[in-house]
């Protein structure tokens, strides 16, 4: 019961994608985390029975559309390697693997 969310590749350009599945609505939601992409597919299942402005639908985000669901979702991107993640630092400008690193490089 209630919301999973995973990761999946994207069936556009096969890179990272976010994937949010709610058993209750039986509803799905992906979005492709690669910026040049931005692909999203939601089918909001059974939400649309109880809401008729449950959105469907699937198509390319423009990139203000993607920067905004970024931000929605808390990913950030990585300021060195470009990589979309989750699990940042909230003030890092990296991700983790990049902060890593930076910790490797400043320590030896
Ligand atoms: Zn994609
Ligand atoms: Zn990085």
């Amino acid at each position: 019961m209630g919301t999973h969310t995973s990761f999946s590749n994207c069936e556009k350009c096969g890179g990272e994608s976010w994937l949010c599945e709610d058993t209750h609505y039986d509803s799905t939601e992906e979005h492709c985390l690669n910026e040049n992409c931005r692909y999203y597919y939601v089918d909001s299942g059974t939400l649309k029975e109880e809401d008729p402005n449950a959105f469907d639908g699937t198509g390319f985000n423009t990139p203000e559309e993607f920067k905004e669901f970024l931000e929605d979702f808390n990913f950030k991107k990585c300021e060195k390697c470009g990589d979309i993640d989750t699990n940042h630092n909230e003030d890092s400008p990296y991700c983790q693997d990049c902060e890593t690193e930076e910790e490797k490089v400043t320590n030896s």
